[in-house]
């Protein structure tokens, strides 16, 4: 299982820190075998821990270059961040990245053998439409997306339940990952609303990997309580 926090523009550099040091001893103290990933901003960037992956939540694709605003794997690598977050429904809805730059992205960072934790998920309207738009929708993200990559991390997260505290039903989850998992194997996490109070039903689902959380991950023992919860199920010791 897989818990990975997404901080977004929260957070300062000295406060990644404390974070980290809060979960890392919580992860030592705890023996929590659930997998802890965490991206901080981009200002906030660190080497990962020994529990802890540190992430990026966005890089361009390329080295270096003139790419006014963003960072490129010559600033990832200064802090020995081999993971990146691609397609989150923020960096698609809000600044506008369509499907070629996250397929050149993904393309890019594959070839350099990052992992990628690569988000899907479709706006209201498409559920609206049915299970069957939701599906060519999710399909179409993914075209020409190496599903075969190694160190590919799916997340479904439909953008109407991203930070709206209204979660998808349980029924919504288990079609939509089931139907992924019938042409993709990889580890497939859910996001959206994901919080303490429905973290053990959702994590319990069939193909449910794991969990992409964004607000209920910003304060450190939040975050923690979440990791407990996915450790638990993983152990076998009930939600
Ligand atoms: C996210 O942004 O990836 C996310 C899942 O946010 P939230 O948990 O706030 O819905």
């Amino acid at each position: 299982m897989i818990v990975a926090a997404n901080l977004k523009a929260n957070h300062t550099r000295s406060s990644v820190k404390s974070y980290l040091d809060a979960v890392s001893s919580f992860i030592g103290e705890n023996d929590i075998k659930t997998r802890a990933v965490v991206f901080p901003p981009a200002t906030a960037l660190c080497p990962s821990r020994g529990n802890i992956t540190v992430g990026a939540q966005n890089a361009w694709a390329a080295e270096n270059g003139s790419f006014t605003g963003e960072i490129g794997s010559e600033q990832l690598d200064e802090f020995g961040i081999r993971t990146l977050l691609v397609g989150h429904s923020e960096r698609r809805h809000i600044m506008g990245e369509g499907l070629d730059t996250t397929k050149r992205k993904f393309d890019f960072f594959a070839e350099q053998e990052y992992e990628i934790f690569f988000c899907v998920g479709e706006p209201i309207e498409i559920k609206e439409a049915g299970f069957d738009a939701v599906m060519t929708y999710i399909e179409r993200q993914l075209d020409g997306v190496d599903l075969n990559y190694s160190r590919l991390i799916l997340a479904y997260e439909p953008v109407w339940a991203i930070g709206t505290g209204k979660a998808a039903t349980s029924g919504d989850i288990l079609s939509v990952h089931s139907a992924i998992k019938g042409f993709c194997d990889k580890p497939l996490l859910y996001g959206g609303s994901v919080k303490i109070e429905n973290a053990g039903e959702i994590l319990s689902l069939e193909g449910v990997d794991g969990a992409l959380v964004g607000t209920a991950s910003w304060i450190s023992d939040r975050f923690c309580a979440l990791l407990n919860i996915a450790d638990n199920i993983e152990k076998g010791l009930g939600q």
